[in-house]
């Protein structure tokens, strides 16, 4: 830094333009740049990169920052670029000339920042230069890899350890957004920070309105929720399969819903192409395989949508998470349906690896299930997930419109003698489809072929209509009262079901709401620090085309340049001179010498 201002509030307000600390970042901040180790738990948006970002301006040498994100630590330095950081990056990418020059500037003391792939610390020339340099902290970001417990293991991770064994001095940051208690303990003791301080951040995303949906049509059900709800938004849309995001990208784009699909099978120029798009174009929508999203801190993703059930509550919270960052209104929305239980426990019975993994797996969808089945707020449930209290939030789906709950002990029983006896009178096994048709009475072809007429259980049914017992059969095997087995996802009983025949425990089920809530804006709270008055659009308009052809013409992303949020402050505003200009929230020293002066052009049109 050229300046003498280098305290850490002083930092905040010159260089990214921010009046004031948000939550825990001040403490986080003052301790690290004191040289204390720090663990930091804080959701998706919380403010992480300030925590390792301004200690690293502010103690001497070069915060060296550890990140799996590869494919974005080009944009990741071009923003601090854009604040007059002088910041690089060392991975897989650069030719042999980039890494020199990066690791000259390194070596002269002419970086602030150096960000660098786990898998580079693991060679002895990469350690032998930090020795040569200065480090002023190391930052893990995303130090849930380090955890084989958690949804995102990476072996790389556990070299990491070592960091503190060589340099025993330096300070060293690890932050995240996704830890249950067992994760978060993972990272404490693999990464050797028996002496950090903990700083746990409350892990609601108020701003988010989470919706579980029951999947009927999911394509049309998606379509139907962009059209209503988020006409011209970004977004990202997850599939399981790779097949599923091509056939779900090309749908959104036949019915005019721009939309590009990303996931590990595309040639990699194809991936990075589709991942720059999205984060340079408004309003584009990325359909994806989880591969998608790590660390990419678009602003402005207005919506998640999952059209298959995640594998865990964290990995569901991370994906989710990345809507929404800028604070104003956003939607989580999933669809789920019986046939998403059957298959993932399928995938669970052949999964590789041992035992003690597969039960690993089976914990972490059983908990997936419950907060899909919740008859409670999502949101408490979510952070209870997470080891945080909560009160019924009014911002999502069963808070808008609460499922009654019903005893669905008798319809239970039914269900499960039948399998019952198709499985002991029989020596028969079917799926859901064939048990639902028996205890509807229908004379299908199978049910005759079969003379499933004859059971005793067959009609007895007719109380509950098909979509009603698909649900019945879905909410039994998310309680682990059935389960499903082999490729054609028949229905076995389990050692639980007994106590349900047996009569010794009740059942109780969710029923499901007759119409999905449509988004009550209850989040406009969240929105109105920067809800702009009428007046004030066609100048936010102005401003952002302005922006879009600034960050064309520099090939960044146009929020490296000004995110919405500081676009509308300033449309509201419209500030005459460069120092009211300079006082808006985003707008720093490098910033207003940089654009300053265009801006006030604009304003004045
Ligand atoms: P995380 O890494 O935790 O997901 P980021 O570091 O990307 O979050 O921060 C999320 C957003 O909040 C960014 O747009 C960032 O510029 C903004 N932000 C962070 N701290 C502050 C602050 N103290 N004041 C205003 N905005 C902030
Ligand atoms: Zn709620």
């Amino acid at each position: 830094m050229t300046s003498t201002e280098t305290d850490a509030l002083g930092v905040l307000r010159r260089v990214f333009g921010y009046d004031s600390f948000r939550g825990e970042q001040e403490a986080i901040v003052e301790h690290v740049i004191a040289g204390g180790d720090a663990l930091v738990l804080m959701p998706t948006g919380g403010g992480k990169s300030l925590c390792y970002q301004i200690p690293s301006l502010v103690r001497p040498g070069v915060g060296v920052v550890v990140s799996p994100l590869i494919a974005l630590m080009q944009d990741q330095v071009d923003a601090l670029r854009a604040l007059g950081v002088r910041a690089g990056f060392l991975n897989s990418t650069q030719d042999h000339q980039q890494r020199r020059e990066t690791e000259q500037a390194f070596l002269a003391g002419e970086l602030d920042l150096l960000y660098l792939a786990p898998e580079r610390l693991r060679l002895e020339s990469t350690t032998e230069l930090l020795g040569r340099g200065k480090v002023a902290l190391f930052a893990i970001d995303e130090a849930h890899c380090v955890s084989q417990w958690g949804h995102d293991f990476r072996p790389d991770y556990l070299a990491l350890s070592e960091l503190h064994e060589r340099w025993p001095d330096i300070p060293r940051i690890a932050l995240t957004a996704t830890a249950t208690k067992a994760t978060h303990a993972e990272i404490a003791s693999r990464l050797n920070l028996g002496e950090a301080r903990h700083f746990v951040a409350s892990f609601d995303r108020p701003n988010i309105q989470y919706r579980i949906a029951p999947k009927n049509n999911p394509q049309k059900q998606l379509l139907e929720l962009l059209r209503t709800e988020h006409a011209g938004d970004a977004g990202i849309v997850y599939c399981l399969s790779r097949a599923s995001v091509e056939k779900t990208a090309e749908f959104l784009s036949q019915n005019g819903i721009p939309a590009v699909p990303y996931h590990a099978g595309l040639d990699s120029r194809t991936r990075a192409k589709n991942q720059a798009r999205f984060l340079r174009e408004d309003g584009l929508v990325v359909v994806a395989t989880i591969a998608f999203g790590m660390g990419i801190d678009k602003p402005d993703v207005r919506f998640v949508a999952h059209l298959d059930l995640p594998k865990s509550v964290e990995g569901y919270y991370q994906e989710t998470g990345r809507a929404g960052r800028d604070g104003l209104p956003s939607t989580a929305w999933l669809a789920y349906g019986l046939q998403d239980v059957v298959q993932q426990r399928k995938m669970i019975e052949t999964s590789e690896g041992d035992a003690a993994h597969r039960r690993r797996l089976s914990t972490h969808l059983d908990a997936m299930l419950a907060l899909c089945e919740t008859v409670e707020c999502r949101r408490v449930q979510l952070l209870n997930y997470f080891g945080q209290q909560g009160e019924p939030c009014g911002n999502c789906d069963t808070c808008l419109a609460p499922p009654e709950s019903w005893d669905g002990t008798v319809a239970a029983q039914k269900l499960l003698s039948t399998v019952y006896r198709l499985q002991h009178e029989r020596r028969q096994k079917f799926g859901a489809g064939q048990v639902i048709d028996i205890l509807l009475g229908k004379q299908t072809p199978k049910v005759q072929q079969h003379r499933h007429d004859e059971l005793t259980v067959f009609g007895v049914g007719t109380e509950l209509s098909e979509g009603e017992w698909r649900g019945v059969v879905r909410q039994l095997l998310a309680q682990g009262l059935l389960a499903v087995e082999g490729d054609y996802g028949t229905l076995v009983l389990t050692e639980a079901s007994g106590d349900v025949l047996g009569r010794k425990r009740e059942v109780r089920l969710r029923r499901e709401p007759k119409r999905e809530p449509k988004a009550a804006r209850t989040a406009k709270k969240a929105a109105a620090a920067v809800e702009m008055p009428a007046e004030a659009a066609p100048v936010f308009e102005r401003l952002r085309a302005w922006r879009g052809e600034t960050a064309k013409n520099q090939g960044v992303p146009a929020y490296v340049i000004f995110h919405d949020a500081t676009l509308r402050q300033i449309a509201t505003e419209r500030p005459s001179t460069l120092a009211g200009l300079g006082s808006v929230s985003g707008v720093g020293e490098n910033k207003l010498a940089k654009y300053g002066e265009q801006i006030l052009e604009v304003l004045g049109q």
